[in-house]
């Protein structure tokens, strides 16, 4: 078994299997199996202590037949271009699954963030967006946060963008702050449209998830509001949660407010007290009912997924799955709810954020999260409609929705039938 499996590999075999169900032409199968676009750079940043560096950068625009190219910038030091490239792929597929007319497309620099002083990360951010400004805008390619980027980052690559086109585009760039033409709701978008799609498998399972535990891998944007969310939308207890440091555990409940107090203070989660510390690969193979993992790709493997014990897997993070672990789960009769329906949420707030800022005209949060919630539900059970009528994984049937309307596009176009 590779320990490092490669993810865009990853994301063609399970684009094969899901052509080969729906009877893709070798044309078609072709085109959707290679991003269409990719940009590589350097960008280069003057540091505090007045050194240069040289970091490497990529936007990656893998189709944009159902329109312009959306997807996030990671900021990552063990960033590849395949990762960019798997991701690239799993947003066009999470655009159609969605139904929103968008495409799919991914960024990423090379870096560790936690690093950087606030005065080279601007720096880097706003040095990404001057080499990425010839491929992206609102109409073209819309990038957002991801893996260690954030709303601050956002309004520099925004401020950039304006300065280098001389125009007012707020547009070009989603999950900006509330305060410089962000949407209400984008915050807890992820986690919020990932609870949702578990309220819906707890109904079309008949299961009962009131104080049902739950273990989340993950500490960022995602598993954090998922902690908080679960909790006041559902009614979880959320008994383990980690970060890249290590993980805590404690069959009683983990209090959101005491753990993020500690995570302020500390940096980690490890050491909260009365917790018992456990390591990230632990976690994933407690006895609990619903495991949110929510941090990075291929934790849930050939050699671990047979010990996992949650009913649900919520795949709040992308590709957090291998394609062998996933039998394993389908066959052990666990219920995974796929990284491109579960993590959704992000995406259709960041759809919601471009059309306020076409018509300069801003939501309430109830509307935001109203339409958010009848997105992911609709998505829900087109994924679970498809798993029950061909009898495949709900990975499977995900990307069979989501491929067969890229393909559609695709064929429309008449670049491929
Ligand atoms: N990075 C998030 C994702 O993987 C959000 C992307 C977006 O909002 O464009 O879905």
């Amino acid at each position: 078994m590779d320990p490092h499996p490669n993810p865009f590999q990853i994301a063609q075999r399970q684009l094969d299997e899901a052509a080969g169900r729906l009877g893709l032409s070798p044309a078609m199968h072709a085109l959707l199996r290679e991003p269409m676009q990719e940009l590589h750079f350097t960008i280069p940043v003057r540091m505090d202590d007045g050194n240069e560096e040289v970091f490497k950068g990529f936007r990656i625009q893998y189709n944009t037949a159902r329109g312009p190219a959306k997807g996030g910038i990671r900021f990552h030091s063990n960033e590849t271009v395949d990762t960019i490239r798997a991701l690239s792929a799993w947003m066009t597929w999470k655009t159609a699954l969605l139904d929103l007319p968008l495409g799919g497309g991914k960024g990423g620099v090379v870096c560790d963030p936690r690093t950087l002083s606030q005065g080279e990360l601007e720096r880097l951010s706003r040095g990404y967006m001057r080499k990425a400004a010839q491929v992206v805008g609102p109409d073209r390619d819309v990038p957002a946060p991801d893996v260690y980027t954030n709303p601050q980052i956002m309004a520099w690559m925004m401020d950039e963008y304006e300065v280098i086109t001389g125009r007012h585009l707020p547009g070009v760039i989603t999950g900006k702050p509330v305060n410089l033409f962000g949407s209400l709701g984008r915050g807890d978008a992820t986690a919020r449209g990932g609870l949702y799609t578990l309220r819906e498998t707890a109904k079309a399972q008949g299961l009962d998830l009131r104080d049902a535990p739950v273990a989340i891998q993950g500490y960022g944007n995602a598993g954090q509001f998922a902690h908080q969310l679960g909790g006041e939308l559902l009614g979880l207890k959320t008994v383990a949660v980690s970060d890249s440091r290590g993980g805590i555990y404690d069959p009683k409940g983990l209090d959101y407010q005491a753990v993020t107090a500690w995570k302020r203070k500390t940096g980690s989660v490890v050491g909260f007290q009365g917790a018992d510390n456990v390591t990230n690969a632990e976690l994933l193979e407690l006895p609990v009912v619903v495991l949110f993992p929510a941090a990075l790709e291929s934790v849930i493997r050939e050699d671990n997924a047979p010990r996992v014990k949650a009913k649900v897997v919520g795949e709040l993070a992308n590709g957090p799955t291998t394609p062998e672990a996933d039998l394993i789960l389908h066959e052990n009769g666990i219920y995974v709810i796929p990284d491109f329906l579960c993590n959704a949420g992000g995406v259709t707030v960041s759809y919601f954020e471009q059309v306020q800022n076409a018509y300069n005209f801003y939501w309430t949060l109830e509307d935001v999260q109203s339409r958010l919630d009848a997105k992911m539900t609709e998505a829900f059970h087109s994924v679970h409609a498809m798993a029950q009528s061909q009898r495949v994984h709900n990975r499977l049937a995900a990307y069979m929705v989501a491929v067969r309307r890229v393909a559609e596009a695709v064929a429309l176009r008449g670049w491929a039938h």
